[in-house]
């Protein structure tokens, strides 16, 4: 039988019954329409393939786009705004009395880049005849004569089938919890925190990779006394050790109470708030209260419940092994994004994983993803923007490092913007001087870094980088800087 697609359930239309309907069967059928999914679903079509999108949630997007990405940095811009209205008199903005934050309005406006979004996707998906399929997929176990069945149970209730020669799972993950908590309106989640009808007068965040420190930074600047509580030695633990001390300083400069080596021992309730009890880096017994409490200790893949059991998908940490073209162990069945095991939980990994597993079944060309060609982003207060080995990972790989080190400090256009901390650090090779990996914390790294993502990508080389002419006056005339240190040859420090 075949499922309607979403876009032909509108009232009033006619549908003929469901026995006449041939069976449509599907180049591809992909479970989750987060990123990953609704990327591969577009690249499916562009290469003229039959393309069916299944996804559970009200609102194509995924995580990234209602919950994640997308909602964080509308967040970020406001407290952007917002730190900059502080800071009015030094730019010559006189007498516009004293700001107030209007809390709905910020929320309401994250909300509408949102809808705005999700109308562009719903159109992309029309405009590329992909159907789009409102329920939950489930595999029913390995192709029969080449065919996959999946089996997809609307809202309502009411199951269908639907027939395809691959399946592509791109479930997402969820925040992971800590044992014996629930999120609620204290206790929360990425998704919590997005709604809170007001900004907390104080807050603890447990975990300080990338959401952790996002939402620590986004509250700092609202005012929010914010502590935050790390296991790991340091914070943003992927990064470069230099830039998780560079942003643990800014962190502490802005006000923010940072604890690393922090274990969470106990998470309670309390009649204002909550208490959370730790044990910190010298082994001491501590205790901290707040008015919220936010857990951002990582995400878990979404394996669960989508029928990988009957098939011969393997698992790895909870996560999906698969090839370096997204296949799995099962013929016909490959997995993207978050779901996916040995790659970053990044929405333009997930994208690209989905490229990489379409143009497979496509029969294309493709490449590959590649760990050390991945950018990293954190959008901070200060940002910060990264790709290639840090200075340890070069050295264990057995490369002689060598490193060049500018400070934003020496940069005109950061002293324009009012905004001079951080850095910017290239590792490189120190045989032939290739670039092995480009470290950046300060004004716009999320940007400056996209340069650095295609020197590795290109293979560049100091002596090329020195001699690339960087326009003036730019943030991005750091990275110039910074390859000139390598050779002690920084013009402006
Ligand atoms: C607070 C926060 C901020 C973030 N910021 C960034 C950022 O700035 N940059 C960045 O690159 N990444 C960021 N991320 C990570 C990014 O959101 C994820 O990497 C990305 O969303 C993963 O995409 P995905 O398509 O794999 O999964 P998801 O986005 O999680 O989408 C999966 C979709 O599948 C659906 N689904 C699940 N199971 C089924 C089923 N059985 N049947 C049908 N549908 C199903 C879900 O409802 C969902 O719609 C952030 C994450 C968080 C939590």
């Amino acid at each position: 039988m075949r499922c309607l697609p979403r876009q032909d359930k509108r009232p009033g239309m006619e549908f003929p019954l469901a026995e006449t309907i041939p069976t449509t069967i599907y180049d591809i059928a992909i479970i989750g329409g987060g990123p990953a999914g609704y990327t591969a679903a577009i690249r499916g079509a562009e290469y003229g393939l039959k393309v069916a999108l299944i996804d559970n949630a009200p609102r194509l997007g995924g995580t990234c786009l209602h919950v994640g990405c997308i909602p964080t940095k509308a967040l970020l811009f406001n407290a952007e705004i917002w730190d900059h209205l502080k800071h009015a008199a030094e730019f010559g903005i006189a007498s516009i009395g004293t700001p107030t934050l209007d809390w709905a309005a910020v929320l309401k406006r994250k909300d509408s880049i949102i809808t705005k979004h999700v109308k562009g996707l719903e159109f992309l998906m029309k405009k590329h005849k992909i159907a789009v399929i409102s329920g939950n997929g489930k595999l029913t176990g390995p192709a029969n004569a080449g065919v996959h069945t999946v089996e997809v149970t609307a809202a309502g209730g009411e199951a269908s089938q639907i027939k395809a020669k691959n399946v592509i799972l791109a479930s997402g993950s969820s925040a992971k919890m800590l044992p014996g908590l629930q999120p609620d309106s204290t206790v929360l989640t990425n998704i919590e925190i997005l709604s809170i009808d007001q900004v907390p007068k104080s807050l603890i965040v447990i975990g300080a990779g990338a959401v952790g420190v996002e939402f620590s930074s986004i509250f700092r600047s609202f005012g929010t006394e914010v502590t935050i509580l790390e296991f790991l030695p340091r914070v943003v633990p992927v990064e470069d050790e230099e830039i998780s001390k560079e942003l643990t300083r800014l962190f502490k400069k802005r006000g923010i109470d940072v604890n690393t080596g922090a274990k969470v021992e106990k998470v309670e309730k309390t009649a204002t708030g909550v208490k959370v009890s730790y044990t910190d880096a010298n082994g001491k017994p501590q205790v901290k209260e707040a008015e919220k409490v936010l857990i951002a200790v990582g995400r878990a893949g979404r394996t669960e419940n989508i029928g990988i059991e009957k098939t011969k998908v393997e698992l790895e940490r909870g996560l999906i092994k698969v090839n370096e073209a997204q296949e799995t162990a099962e013929p016909g069945i490959f997995a993207i994004g978050d779901i996916v095991s040995g790659l970053p939980q990044l929405a333009h990994v997930g994208s690209m994983s989905g490229m990489v597993a379409v143009a497979k079944i496509a029969g294309r060309p493709f490449r590959p993803l590649r760990r050390d060609r991945i950018p990293s982003c954190t959008y901070t207060e200060p940002q910060i923007g990264s790709v290639g080995l840090t200075e340890t990972q070069a050295k264990e790989k057995g490369y002689e490092v060598k490193v060049g080190k500018f400070p934003f400090a020496g940069n005109a256009k950061a002293t324009i913007v009012g905004n001079h901390d951080g850095f910017v650090k290239i590792v490189s090779d120190a045989k032939y001087g290739e670039i092995l990996g480009v470290h950046i914390i300060g004004p716009q790294a999320t940007e400056i870094v996209a340069e650095a993502v295609a020197v590795l990508e290109l293979e560049g080389t100091v002596d090329e980088l020195m001699f690339t002419i960087h326009a003036h006056p730019t943030l991005a005339e750091s990275m110039l800087d910074a390859f000139g240190a390598v050779q002690g040859m920084a013009i402006n420090a």
